[in-house]
């Protein structure tokens, strides 16, 4: 179709991916980011470019077998930035899933990978962990299966995106926050508007609220969920997927830059609270890492903390269900994305960058 002038707003990795497949496809883009770009949710990942072992629980087969396949993308396109990481889950008499439920998990995982697969899961009884895992608590311990994921630096990553995007002809407007937009395309900027062909809204946690301000109705709606982060001064030998004691929930230990990753925790909050480690949440990774690893860290050991919203969906039809799934919304010229995990961001700016083509084309093409 003939080049279109779209202004996207919000430069985390969702902005910049569909930003970069709108100019693949010859459109004039320009990007707004109210901070710097990766500046928010995309740089306080756990840094994992992965399927989801976890939201197999939850039935998300589709969002697993898609951040599989785009698992592929990363690794191959950017090596120097994501590396495949053995992760260990080790299984205590008092876990609260077996053996064979976390053996059918993993077998479902390895077969929604298809050709996308790193490697083969495989388990280690007790003496074999206590050999390949001697910093682990034993106590109880019945063993563990290994699998395969991949680790990457998500603010790196994310601008390695950017300069890409930038090459193919994306203008980056930073510090430059879009105060509203409207279905006929206009945006309003600090002391000025401009008017595009189209606009697409993908400001993370900040999507709805920009709709809101901008009274343009939506379906969708988003449940803001904090996760933490704490940086250990230490260097972790394994990188681990850990149940929570007395919760359903997981948490990772993981290496990452000769240091430990401690995470995640989940606090629902809203957009006025701050988005940092709460003390709480400080003790609360810190108990898990003692729970698990023998040689126990403290508070001193605490290099950094890091926090982010997780923009999780609620459609109008299930108020009460949040899923990592995402959706894109249209309204006049505006296209919205509600929720996108950092590993599917690739397939998601690519379905935006269709939609607004649809859109387009349906609305008889520029303003
Ligand atoms: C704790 C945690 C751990 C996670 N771990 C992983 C993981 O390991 N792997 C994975 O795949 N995914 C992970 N995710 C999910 C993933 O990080 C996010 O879903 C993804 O980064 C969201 O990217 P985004 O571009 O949509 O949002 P953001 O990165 O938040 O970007 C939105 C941008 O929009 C800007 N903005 C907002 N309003 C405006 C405005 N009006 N004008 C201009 N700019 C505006 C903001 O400043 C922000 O930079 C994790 C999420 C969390 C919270």
């Amino acid at each position: 179709m003939a080049s279109m002038r779209i202004a996207v707003v919000g430069g985390g990795i969702n902005g910049v991916m569909s930003a970069w497949a709108l100019a693949r496809r010859h459109h004039r883009v320009d990007l707004y980011e109210s901070g710097d770009l990766m500046g928010a949710t995309s740089s306080a990942s756990t840094k994992l470019i992965h399927g989801g072992l976890r939201y197999l629980e939850h039935g998300e087969f589709r969002l697993v077998r898609e951040a599989l396949r785009e698992r592929t993308f990363w690794t191959s396109a950017a090596p120097h930035l994501v590396r495949p990481i053995e992760i260990i889950v080790p299984l205590y008499k008092n876990s609260r899933r077996s053996r064979w439920i976390m053996q059918a998990g993993l077998v479902l995982y390895d077969l929604l990978a298809g050709k996308a697969k790193l490697g083969s899961h495989r388990w280690f009884d007790r003496s074999q962990m206590i050999q390949h895992c001697p910093e682990l608590n034993a106590d109880n311990l019945l063993g563990g299966f290994l699998f395969f994921d991949a680790q990457m630096d998500d603010r790196a990553l994310g601008l390695w995106a950017a300069e890409h995007a930038a090459k193919d002809g994306v203008q980056f407007h930073s510090r430059t926050m879009v105060n509203t937009v409207s279905a006929n395309g206009e945006i309003q900027l600090q002391d000025d508007a401009k008017n595009y062909d189209a606009v697409v809204n993908v400001a993370g946690p900040w999507a709805e609220t920009l709709l809101d301000r901008s009274g343009i109705q939506h379906d969708h709606g988003l449940d803001l969920v904090r996760g933490s982060h704490l940086l250990l001064a230490r260097e972790a030998k394994h990188g681990f997927l850990v149940e929570v004691p007395d919760e359903e929930r997981f948490c990772f230990i993981l290496p990452y830059q000769g240091k430990t990753l401690v995470g995640t925790t989940e606090v629902r909050q809203s957009l006025s609270d701050p988005i940092a480690c709460s003390p709480a949440e400080r003790s609360y990774l810190l108990a898990v890492h003692n729970r698990y690893i023998r040689e126990s860290a403290n508070e001193q050991q605490i290099l950094q903390t890091f926090a982010g919203l997780r923009p999780l969906i609620l459609s109008s039809a299930n108020q009460s269900r949040a899923t990592r799934e995402y959706a894109i919304e249209i309204r006049g010229r505006v296209v919205s994305v509600f929720g996108g995990k950092w590993t599917t961001s690739r397939a998601l700016g690519e379905k935006v960058a269709g939609t607004v083509e649809r859109m387009l084309r349906k609305a008889g093409n520029a303003t």
